[in-house]
């Protein structure tokens, strides 16, 4: 590497067990391993600063999951059927249930460390939002979490882009650490570790998103959710699961703002353009889709949005929540504003912008495009051992949380089957992945990993290639931005949108897809894999979208390859295939798993049983 970057250094950093993404599961593995490996060196590693990085940087108005087991409202138990029922009855019980059942104990924690949770004056009790949701003024939510996982921590490295994980020289599925670049200064980094813990989010901007050209940062997840933490399992060949399972969210439009306190709380409802109630008019149709999944109690949110979809196909849109009647109620107003104010601030903006007031217009809906993440209404992500005392032997073949890589953990949004955790239940599954972590390590005695020096060699020459050929190329022109011989990685990002979109059902097909239409994506994402090979950077920030936008092409393909394997359409509102409109337990009640063979580029795939732990 010339010119600028001669200057460049090789930090090497030693470490018992790394977190990757300080966001709300990393925060939570950090602790916990602290916790538990008194004398462990535990370093965590974040690409922003753990104090307002992932999705939760903004704050939160709601903590989306706690069972109030102190006052007898839900037992764990509960969680499991409200999620298996929510996600149309795929979900993995054991992991669901360990979250759920230590969940309580962490959010206590957070008040303890100072997180205002709001209390119901009559009660006593923490306000419910809903059944599960508890409110809080959460606008220094992420701060405060963070507070613990920095005093935890050995060291947390923040600004640190993670690019790749290192395996263990002699053993090819034992990971023995991960490199990346510092953001600022563009310094190389080695941690070399027995144990990974990777939690670094969900996927936004795989799809095409409903905001484009100088709106296009404003998404539902968060924008800097750049798929890392499936590209990075995938590349090392672990195993993941359920990748079809993308979100489509209902929210307020061009903001997307939430609507869960609206619905739970102020008990708003939606209604068609032209005033009418709509949901019920599509239960027929819907049943002979899904049968009666459409009758249960909460409906699933997929479903929902079907209805949204449908009554806005047949051309009476837009819908719109009706907020009218419960803002004349001044508590109601407050808390709808404020709910924006401290989660969502752009929703309260563009309201403001387009003359909305909520009081005296009811504002639109819509389905937002589709992302890919592990936590919400949604359970994409890792194939993850289970818990010791809960999990089938099927689902154990290691520590609690352990990919199908030795050492390999995952936490959040990474881990799949374990939906509507939230940001509690993320950072409990990464106390729970940390304490397992300072087991396996603990257990590893003499038998450390090592790193290879040729593995991080070749690594670090691929990870700086786009500077030099951005440097090289750019003498090619004179102007402007386009080159023959490299591609900018907001090309390559626009791109990979437009393939999503149209082919792998993203809002501009009404979420639609089929095997021809895959097929041909696959081919399409396949081109532009080898394109990446020219991406060009023109400086540190484009270097980390270089890499950011490898991720999300991996994962990409993790998410069509997974839509082809599933002949059915097992979740309307999140995605179609046409060719195979029904949900079809007989051949389908079961979880899809997907292996990555780096070398021959190609992907493998399987079933695997689905086990009803709890009634
Ligand atoms: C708009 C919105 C509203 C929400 N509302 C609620 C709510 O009301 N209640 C609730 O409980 N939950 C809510 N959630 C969900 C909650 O935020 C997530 O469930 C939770 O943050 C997931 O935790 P995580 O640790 O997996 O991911 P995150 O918290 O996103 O953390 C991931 C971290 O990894 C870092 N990272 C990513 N890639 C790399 C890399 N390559 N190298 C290094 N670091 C990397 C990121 O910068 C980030 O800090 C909401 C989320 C959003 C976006």
């Amino acid at each position: 590497m010339m010119g600028l970057f001669t200057r460049r250094k090789t930090v090497f950093v030693d470490s018992d067990i790394l977190v990757i993404g300080g966001g709300m599961a990393g925060c939570g593995a950090t602790y916990e391993s602290r916790y538990w490996g008194r004398d462990l060196k535990i370093v965590c590693v974040e690409k922003a600063n753990i104090e307002r990085s992932g999705a939760v940087a903004q704050g939160l108005y709601a903590i989306n999951c706690y069972m109030g087991m102190q006052w007898n409202e839900n037992q764990p138990e509960d969680h499991v059927r409200y999620a298996r029922n929510d996600l149309m009855g795929l979900v993995r019980e054991d992991l669901g249930y360990d979250i759920a059942r230590h969940v309580d104990s962490t959010v206590h924690k957070f008040e303890e460390w100072g997180l205002p949770i709001m209390r119901d004056p009559k009660t006593g009790r923490y306000q419910r939002e809903g059944k599960w949701q508890i409110m809080i003024h959460g606008e220094s939510y992420k701060p405060i979490v963070a507070e613990a996982a920095r005093k935890a921590a050995n060291k947390v490295y923040n600004r640190i882009m993670v690019t790749h994980l290192l395996m263990d020289r002699t053993n090819t599925n034992r990971v023995a650490g991960a490199v990346g670049f510092n953001v600022r200064n563009g310094d190389f980094y080695v941690f070399r570790s027995k144990a990974v813990i990777v939690s670094a989010g969900g996927a936004s901007h795989i799809f095409k998103p409903r905001a484009v050209g100088e709106g296009m940062g404003r998404t539902w997840y968060a924008p800097w959710s750049s798929a890392s933490a499936y590209a990075l399992p995938i590349l090392v060949g672990a195993k993941m699961m359920q990748m079809e399972n993308r979100i489509v969210l209902t929210r307020f439009k061009d903001g997307y703002g939430p609507v869960g306190a609206y619905f739970l709380h102020l008990k708003t409802y939606t209604e068609n353009a032209y005033g009418e109630e709509y949901e019920s008019k599509w239960r027929d149709h819907t049943k002979e889709l899904v049968g009666d999944y459409v009758d249960r109690h909460p409906v699933p949110t997929c479903l929902r949005n079907h209805a949204l979809l449908e009554e806005v196909k047949a051309g009476r849109g837009p819908i719109r929540m009706v907020t009218k009647e419960a803002f004349q109620d001044p508590h109601k107003e407050t808390v709808g504003w404020e709910n924006f104010l401290g989660m969502t601030i752009g929703q309260a903006v563009v309201w403001a912008s387009q003359n909305i007031d909520p009081k005296h217009t009811n504002p639109e809906l819509t389905t937002s495009e589709p992302y890919v993440m592990g936590s919400h209404a949604t359970c994409s992500g890792a194939w993850a051992s289970g818990p010791a005392d809960y999990a089938p032997s099927e689902y154990q073949w290691g520590y609690n949380r352990m990919m199908t890589v030795d050492g390999l953990f995952g936490a959040g949004d990474t881990i799949g089957g374990t939906a509507h955790k939230f940001s509690s239940g993320s950072f409990t599954e990464g106390r729970i992945a940390g304490k397992a972590a300072v087991n396996y390590v603990n257990d590893l005695g003499s038998e450390q990993p090592e790193v290879s020096e040729q593995e991080y060699e070749d690594l670090e020459r691929a990870i700086y290639q786009p500077l030099e050929t951005y440097k090289i190329g750019r003498n090619e022109i004179v102007a402007g931005t386009v080159s023959p011989s490299y591609i900018l990685p907001i090309n390559g990002l626009q791109r990979l949108e437009k393939i999503m979109d149209e082919y792998v059902g993203g809002i501009g097909s009404f979420y639609t897809t089929n095997e021809p239409l895959l097929t041909r994506g696959i081919e399409l994402l396949g081109m532009l894999k080898e394109d990446l090979a020219h991406l060009g950077a023109e400086d540190l920030h484009q270097l980390q979208r270089a890499w950011e936008l490898h991720h999300r092409v991996l994962a990409s393909e993790a998410v069509a390859q997974h839509t082809l394997f599933r002949t059915e359409t097992r979740w309307p509102g999140y995605y179609y295939r046409a060719d195979h409109p029904k949900l079809d337990d007989k051949d389908w009640h079961c979880f899809t798993l997907s292996r990555y063979d780096q070398d021959s580029g190609k992907w493998e795939m399987e079933k695997a049983p689905v086990y009803h732990i709890i009634d």
